[in-house]
Protein backbone atom coordinates (compact mmCIF):
# COMPACT_ATOMS: atom_id res chain seq x y z
CA UNK A 1 0.00 0.00 0.00
CA UNK A 2 1.66 3.52 -1.07
CA UNK A 3 1.91 5.29 2.32
CA UNK A 4 0.40 9.09 2.05
CA UNK A 5 2.39 10.87 4.48
CA UNK A 6 -0.07 14.21 4.32
CA UNK A 7 -3.52 12.11 4.99
CA UNK A 8 -1.99 9.80 8.05
CA UNK A 9 0.93 12.74 9.74
CA UNK A 10 -1.35 15.36 11.58
CA UNK A 11 0.49 17.92 12.84
CA UNK A 12 -0.09 18.32 16.77
CA UNK A 13 -2.14 21.21 16.67
CA UNK A 14 -4.59 19.64 13.76
CA UNK A 15 -4.90 16.91 16.11
CA UNK A 16 -5.54 18.69 18.63
CA UNK A 17 -8.55 20.31 16.97
CA UNK A 18 -9.84 17.19 15.61
CA UNK A 19 -9.98 15.37 19.20
CA UNK A 20 -11.78 19.08 20.44
CA UNK A 21 -14.18 18.80 17.41
CA UNK A 22 -14.79 15.17 18.07
CA UNK A 23 -15.51 15.51 22.42
CA UNK A 24 -18.02 18.38 21.86
CA UNK A 25 -19.86 16.71 18.91
CA UNK A 26 -20.45 14.15 20.67
CA UNK A 27 -21.31 15.56 23.95
CA UNK A 28 -23.57 17.68 21.29
CA UNK A 29 -22.25 21.16 22.26
CA UNK A 30 -21.00 22.26 18.49
CA UNK A 31 -22.73 20.78 15.32
CA UNK A 32 -20.38 20.04 12.85
CA UNK A 33 -22.08 21.71 10.08
CA UNK A 34 -21.93 24.78 11.96
CA UNK A 35 -18.27 24.78 12.12
CA UNK A 36 -17.77 23.49 8.75
CA UNK A 37 -19.83 26.70 7.98
CA UNK A 38 -17.36 28.92 9.76
CA UNK A 39 -14.56 27.29 7.87
CA UNK A 40 -16.36 27.92 4.49
CA UNK A 41 -16.64 31.68 5.67
CA UNK A 42 -12.98 32.47 6.04
CA UNK A 43 -11.83 30.07 2.92
CA UNK A 44 -13.95 31.27 0.65
CA UNK A 45 -16.06 34.55 1.35
CA UNK A 46 -13.67 36.39 3.99
CA UNK A 47 -10.25 36.91 1.59
CA UNK A 48 -7.00 39.12 0.80
CA UNK A 49 -10.35 41.53 -1.02
CA UNK A 50 -11.50 42.94 2.18
CA UNK A 51 -8.17 44.02 3.34
CA UNK A 52 -7.42 45.21 -0.04
CA UNK A 53 -10.12 47.35 -0.22
CA UNK A 54 -9.18 48.73 3.09
CA UNK A 55 -5.57 49.47 1.21
CA UNK A 56 -6.97 51.06 -1.38
CA UNK A 57 -9.40 53.67 0.20
CA UNK A 58 -6.58 54.98 2.86
CA UNK A 59 -4.44 55.32 -0.59
CA UNK A 60 -7.02 57.47 -2.32
CA UNK A 61 -9.26 58.99 0.65
CA UNK A 62 -6.78 61.05 2.87
CA UNK A 63 -9.12 61.35 5.53
CA UNK A 64 -10.22 57.39 6.02
CA UNK A 65 -5.72 57.17 5.91
CA UNK A 66 -5.95 59.42 8.91
CA UNK A 67 -8.69 57.34 10.86
CA UNK A 68 -6.74 54.14 10.04
CA UNK A 69 -3.65 55.84 11.48
CA UNK A 70 -5.58 56.44 14.66
CA UNK A 71 -8.36 53.68 14.75
CA UNK A 72 -7.92 51.04 12.56
CA UNK A 73 -10.91 48.86 14.61
CA UNK A 74 -13.20 51.77 13.76
CA UNK A 75 -12.37 52.50 10.68
CA UNK A 76 -12.31 48.78 9.42
CA UNK A 77 -15.30 48.28 11.14
CA UNK A 78 -16.62 50.94 9.64
CA UNK A 79 -15.91 49.24 6.00
CA UNK A 80 -18.10 46.00 8.07
CA UNK A 81 -15.05 43.94 8.81
CA UNK A 82 -14.78 42.60 11.90
CA UNK A 83 -13.46 39.94 14.40
CA UNK A 84 -14.97 37.00 15.37
CA UNK A 85 -13.43 37.95 18.69
CA UNK A 86 -13.52 41.52 18.67
CA UNK A 87 -9.40 41.88 18.82
CA UNK A 88 -8.38 45.15 17.95
CA UNK A 89 -6.81 46.29 14.74
CA UNK A 90 -3.00 48.47 14.44
CA UNK A 91 -2.13 49.97 10.77
CA UNK A 92 1.27 50.44 9.82
CA UNK A 93 2.04 52.22 6.76
CA UNK A 94 4.96 51.40 4.80
CA UNK A 95 7.51 54.34 4.08
CA UNK A 96 10.48 54.45 1.68
CA UNK A 97 12.46 54.19 4.67
CA UNK A 98 10.43 51.51 6.56
CA UNK A 99 9.05 48.53 6.20
CA UNK A 100 6.80 46.77 8.16
CA UNK A 101 6.17 42.60 8.53
CA UNK A 102 3.70 41.07 10.47
CA UNK A 103 4.25 37.35 12.53
CA UNK A 104 2.87 36.05 15.72
CA UNK A 105 6.09 34.49 17.30
CA UNK A 106 3.56 32.30 19.57
CA UNK A 107 1.12 31.05 17.00
CA UNK A 108 -0.86 32.26 14.28
CA UNK A 109 -2.74 35.47 15.27
CA UNK A 110 -3.68 36.74 11.69
CA UNK A 111 -6.22 39.65 10.95
CA UNK A 112 -8.46 36.99 9.88
CA UNK A 113 -11.88 39.69 9.26
CA UNK A 114 -9.39 41.33 6.74
CA UNK A 115 -7.17 38.95 5.25
CA UNK A 116 -9.28 35.18 5.34
CA UNK A 117 -7.59 32.01 6.37
CA UNK A 118 -3.70 32.61 7.00
CA UNK A 119 -1.07 30.65 4.33
CA UNK A 120 0.54 27.62 5.59
CA UNK A 121 4.25 29.37 5.57
CA UNK A 122 2.44 32.11 8.18
CA UNK A 123 1.91 29.20 10.79
CA UNK A 124 5.33 27.77 10.19
CA UNK A 125 7.79 27.50 13.03
CA UNK A 126 10.61 29.06 10.92
CA UNK A 127 8.60 31.58 9.73
CA UNK A 128 7.78 32.78 12.85
CA UNK A 129 11.09 32.14 14.66
CA UNK A 130 13.37 33.81 11.66
CA UNK A 131 11.38 36.63 10.17
CA UNK A 132 11.95 38.26 14.00
CA UNK A 133 15.74 37.64 14.10
CA UNK A 134 17.06 38.00 10.48
CA UNK A 135 13.61 39.68 9.06
CA UNK A 136 16.05 41.22 6.16
CA UNK A 137 16.69 37.10 5.05
CA UNK A 138 13.43 35.60 5.28
CA UNK A 139 12.00 38.95 2.73
CA UNK A 140 14.79 37.92 0.41
CA UNK A 141 13.11 34.32 0.32
CA UNK A 142 9.77 35.19 -0.40
CA UNK A 143 11.57 37.32 -2.86
CA UNK A 144 11.32 40.48 -1.58
CA UNK A 145 15.04 42.46 -1.56
CA UNK A 146 14.37 45.98 0.09
CA UNK A 147 17.18 48.77 -0.17
CA UNK A 148 19.52 48.72 2.80
CA UNK A 149 19.01 52.05 3.61
CA UNK A 150 15.20 50.82 4.33
CA UNK A 151 14.61 49.92 7.99
CA UNK A 152 12.30 46.78 8.77
CA UNK A 153 10.14 46.75 11.87
CA UNK A 154 8.58 43.23 12.65
CA UNK A 155 5.08 43.52 14.24
CA UNK A 156 4.08 40.32 17.15
CA UNK A 157 0.34 39.83 16.74
CA UNK A 158 -1.61 38.49 19.78
CA UNK A 159 -5.23 37.24 20.28
CA UNK A 160 -6.00 40.90 21.31
CA UNK A 161 -4.36 43.15 18.52
CA UNK A 162 -3.32 42.31 15.17
CA UNK A 163 -1.64 44.35 12.43
CA UNK A 164 -2.63 45.12 9.06
CA UNK A 165 0.36 46.22 6.87
CA UNK A 166 -0.36 49.07 4.54
CA UNK A 167 1.87 48.84 1.69
CA UNK A 168 2.70 52.11 -0.33
CA UNK A 169 0.94 52.85 -3.38
CA UNK A 170 2.53 51.91 -6.66
CA UNK A 171 3.83 54.37 -8.91
CA UNK A 172 2.00 55.08 -11.67
CA UNK A 173 -1.64 54.72 -10.40
CA UNK A 174 -2.41 58.69 -10.57
CA UNK A 175 -6.14 59.32 -10.88
CA UNK A 176 -7.08 55.50 -10.83
CA UNK A 177 -10.37 54.34 -8.84
CA UNK A 178 -9.91 52.68 -5.32
CA UNK A 179 -11.57 49.81 -7.05
CA UNK A 180 -8.85 49.47 -9.32
CA UNK A 181 -6.11 49.92 -7.05
CA UNK A 182 -7.60 46.93 -4.68
CA UNK A 183 -6.55 44.55 -7.25
CA UNK A 184 -2.89 45.59 -7.38
CA UNK A 185 -2.96 44.96 -3.45
CA UNK A 186 -2.27 41.45 -3.04
CA UNK A 187 -2.22 39.20 0.47
CA UNK A 188 1.95 38.98 0.89
CA UNK A 189 1.48 42.61 0.73
CA UNK A 190 -0.37 43.16 3.46
CA UNK A 191 1.62 40.51 5.68
CA UNK A 192 4.91 42.89 4.52
CA UNK A 193 6.17 39.43 2.77
CA UNK A 194 5.64 41.26 -0.47
CA UNK A 195 4.86 44.86 -1.73
CA UNK A 196 1.72 45.93 -4.25
CA UNK A 197 2.10 44.91 -7.61
CA UNK A 198 3.16 47.42 -10.25
CA UNK A 199 0.27 48.42 -12.73
CA UNK A 200 0.79 46.74 -16.33
CA UNK A 201 3.55 48.47 -18.26
CA UNK A 202 5.07 49.80 -15.33
CA UNK A 203 8.54 48.53 -14.31
FE1 LIG B 1 -1.14 33.60 17.57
Amino acid sequence: MPHDHHDNHLDPMDARVRALETILTTKGLIDPAAVDAIVETYAERVGPQNGAAVVARAWTDPEFADWLTRDATAAVASMGFTGRQGEHMRAVFNTPGLHHVIVCTLCSCYPWSLLGLPPVWYKSPPYRSRVVIEPRAVLAEFGLVLPEETQIRVWDSTAELRYLVVPMRPEGTEGWSAEALAELVTRESMIGTGIARAPEGVA
